[in-house]
């Protein structure tokens, strides 16, 4: 094989004389600049500038890329018009390959919002000692670049958990342990452990800090369990300086590693060690979770993030809009759309995100500037979705109709089957579609305690798997009241 590509057929002599390579760094750059023009600016910054010319032997022309996704992106869609203007250069190029750099993600902070693309080769080539040591030696997960302190807005419903997660990435003397942060879907949670431990290993590099998921623990464990490595499980988990697990909740319900976590997590915090964990509920509220563990839980600082205010929201989306501009120079957008969007569109952060995406995208593939227009054309079924706020009244009257069962039976003490079931039901809808807390929803519904109204969850989520025709009639019940 490599005899018929090793001719370079298409080189032009010099090329080939001055680095027997076929195309040289300089020659991408020439080549890049060509392409800047066929594929657009917002594409060329995205894709295009972000590629790694590594070498060209052979026909086969290299680049590093972050993650796989961005090769087959690349390679998909930007596949051919990189090949045809490295031949109409003078290179010959068969076949493209992306190798993904496996220290990408230990680029310093701001790596990824800079438009300078020297700046990223070069941090992108930094040998990332202290990161791997970070992730825990492949015990724990990668951190995201964009999750630090810097990228974090704070406003009053994320305060006490900002001023915590800053007070322990301070190191020093561990004052709260163990940490636990917890909130909704989206608020920032994640986050704010990302940015803990980013601020850790800048501070002091000999920690091992090590980030998981509650899942990935699990997962270890049953692995170490069936590769009879639980010496080895063991010790490594202790032998960490700060561990953080996300989501724990996760582990509720799941015995053996629940009791696993509880014993690490003992074994850490005596030896005083930070601990931080994060979960969607408070340590009380999480149901399947053992007592000893959840009462061990609140002996730290428990802090929750509440649901943004409007406020926060905006300040979000100026932010993101700040990190978009330093990528996208020509970037404009109308007076009062960000105040509409903050307005208008829920609590969950990564839906506001994900809105001003879209709204990005829209208006680089329509080329118009950002107006109120363009915020309510393309994001029509987002504002309709945030706009709908579903009542508890409403919930409780179309289940009962759906069931047909009356309102006073359904608020009754009444434990029948066929009253009982629609009563979960509604329960589990009421915390699928409003912002209400378990306490909140067992009151409204006939002035329940609120394990009932955890247990009523569970249960149809289980029902619900189980059995399609109970799935259909929920699916069929929300989406009456959505509409
Ligand atoms: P959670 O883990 O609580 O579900 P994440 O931490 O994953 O939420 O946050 C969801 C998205 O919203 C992320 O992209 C995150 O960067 C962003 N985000 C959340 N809160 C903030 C904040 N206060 N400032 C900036 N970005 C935020
Ligand atoms: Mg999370």
């Amino acid at each position: 094989m490599a005899g018929r590509f090793g001719d370079c057929r298409g080189c032009s002599p010099e090329q080939f004389g001055k680095t027997g390579l076929g195309m040289t760094e300089d020659d991408w750059g020439q080549i890049r600049e060509t392409l800047r023009d066929m594929v657009g600016n917002n594409n060329y910054v995205t894709w295009i500038e972000k590629l790694k010319f590594v070498s060209c032997h052979n026909g086969v022309l290299e680049f590093a890329v972050k993650t796989t996704f961005m090769g087959d992106w690349v390679s998909r869609n930007f596949g051919e018009k990189i090949q045809a203007q490295s031949i109409k250069h003078g290179c010959q190029v068969d076949r493209l390959t992306f190798t993904v750099e496996t220290d990408a993600r230990a680029t310093p902070r701001h790596a990824a919002l800079s438009a300078n693309p020297d700046a990223q080769a070069k941090s992108l080539a930094k040998p990332a000692a202290r990161t791997t040591k970070a992730n825990g030696d492949l015990l724990g997960a990668p951190l995201d670049r964009r999750f630090t302190f810097d990228s974090f807005v704070v406003g009053k419903p994320n305060e006490l958990a900002h001023a915590a997660s800053r007070r322990v990435a301070e190191g020093g003397p561990v004052t709260f342990n163990p940490l636990f942060l917890y909130g909704g879907v989206g608020l920032g949670k994640t986050h704010l452990m990302h940015a803990i431990a980013w601020e850790l290993q800048e501070r002091s590099p000999e920690l091992r800090v090590v980030y998981l998921s509650a899942e990935q623990f699990m997962y270890r464990f049953i692995q170490a369990l069936r590769d009879k490595q639980m010496m080895d499980f063991k010790e490594l988990f202790r032998s960490v300086d700060v561990l953080m697990v996300d989501d724990v909740q996760f582990i509720a319900g799941k015995d053996s590693t629940q009791d696993e976590f509880f014993h690490t997590f003992n074994a850490l915090v005596d030896q005083g060690k930070q601990v931080i964990i994060s979960a969607d509920r408070s340590p009380g509220e999480i149901d399947g979770l053992e007592d000893r563990i959840k009462s061990r839980l609140q002996w730290g600082l428990v802090v929750d993030l509440h649901p943004t205010d409007y406020e926060l929201r905006l300040g979000i989306l100026q932010q993101k809009v700040e990190v978009y501009r330093s990528q996208f120079q020509e970037l404009h957008i109308a007076d009062g759309v960000l105040e509409f969007l903050a307005h208008r569109i829920s609590n969950n952060v990564r839906v506001l995100e994900g809105a001003l995406t879209r709204l990005f995208a829209f208006a680089s593939l329509v080329g118009r500037e950002i107006t109120l227009d363009l915020a309510t054309e393309s994001l029509s079924d987002i504002l309709r979705q945030s706009d709908r706020k579903v009542t508890m009244d409403e919930i409780m009257r179309k289940t009962c109709d759906f069931y047909n069962v009356r309102m006073s039976d359904l608020l009754s003490p009444k434990r029948s089957r066929n009253i009982a079931r629609p009563r979960q039901v509604a329960m589990y809808l009421a915390k699928q579609l409003t912002q209400r807390s378990y306490p909140e929803i067992g009151k409204r519904i006939g002035g329940r305690d609120h394990t009932t109204v955890i247990h009523a969850v569970r249960k149809i989520e289980e029902l619900k798997a189980k059995d399609s025709q109970i799935a259909e009639d929920i699916e069929l019940l929300r989406r009456m009241l959505e509409a």
